[in-house]
């Protein structure tokens, strides 16, 4: 069943991509639209432009969170033909454009043992890089809609862009936030992520409806004690690798589990080599 966008707060449509439970966002104003992330394929893709079509009539540009498989694969489809722009951040932009390749393999890589059959359509996917890069910050109008796109640091990768539509009260996070899961670290700034987390929290009021990458809507209470966890897991990090503790060790008491923290340990422990 191809899914739908639900209406979250003015304007302001999520869809949730059942396969990975990848959420896709589509803001509208007056004859223009942006949708924020593409899903992992073609295939997706389709079921995503077909999802905005019964939404809106108006052309869209896309904006990429971040340069990973499940929120980029799908841009050929929704900004190839015709032409569209896409905005990333740089460093995201960067990967797409200069090392598809390596983004190709890394997402064959992570799904080959849970989803075989999406690891071989991931493998030979059609990558369009974005067009338009963001070091900072930048500012779109989408149909009279002011609508910010900011990088708040590293975290969850080195390009994580957040895109927040004040006017609605809706702040899309990417996978810098994760609801249902625990964070992924394979490419991330451990010790960075809080601090990129607590800058997103200032785009926030009390209302504000949170898109995370992945799972349900959630609020600020909930990304506050999020960045709590994160922020624990860095100092444990800090704390381990000064004490010259074994990672695993540090990893058995932090937060997430064992295993994604264990991931995090090691990214953690060698930029504070300097070898990240
Ligand atoms: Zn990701």
């Amino acid at each position: 069943m191809t899914p739908r966008f639900v209406e979250v707060a003015d304007r302001v449509h999520v869809l949730r991509e059942p396969l990975l439970d990848v959420n896709v966002t589509l803001v509208v104003g007056d004859g223009a639209a942006l949708v924020v992330d593409t899903l992992s394929t073609a295939g997706q893709a389709a079921g995503l432009a077909a999802a905005a079509r019964a939404v809106t009539a108006h052309p869209w540009t896309v904006v990429n969170t971040h340069h990973h498989f499940d929120h980029c694969f799908g841009n050929a489809l929704l900004a190839a033909d015709p032409a569209r722009p896409v905005y990333a951040h740089e460093a995201t932009a960067e990967a797409l454009r200069e090392r598809p390749d390596e983004v190709r393999r890394a997402a064959y890589e992570e799904m080959r043992e849970t989803h075989p059959e999406l690891a071989a359509e991931l493998a030979d996917a059609e990558l369009l890089a974005p067009t338009h890069a963001v070091r900072s910050e930048a500012v779109l109008d989408v149909g009279g809609r002011r609508v910010l796109l900011r990088h708040p640091g590293p975290g969850h990768t080195g390009g994580d862009l957040v895109v927040h539509v004040p006017d609605a009260d809706v702040l899309v996070a990417g996978d810098l936030v994760e609801q249902g899961g625990p964070p992924a670290f394979e490419e991330s700034y451990p010790l960075r992520w809080p601090d990129a987390v607590a800058d997103l929290l200032r785009l926030t009021t009390p209302g504000t409806v949170v898109v995370p990458g992945h799972g349900e809507l959630v609020d600020p209470g909930f990304v506050r004690a999020q960045q709590g966890q994160l922020a624990e897991l860095a100092r444990l990090i800090r704390a381990g690798h000064a004490d010259g503790a074994p990672p695993e060790r540090v990893a058995a008491e932090a937060p997430f589990g064992p295993r994604a923290a264990l991931v995090a340990t090691r990214r953690g422990y060698a930029e504070l080599d300097g070898a990240a």
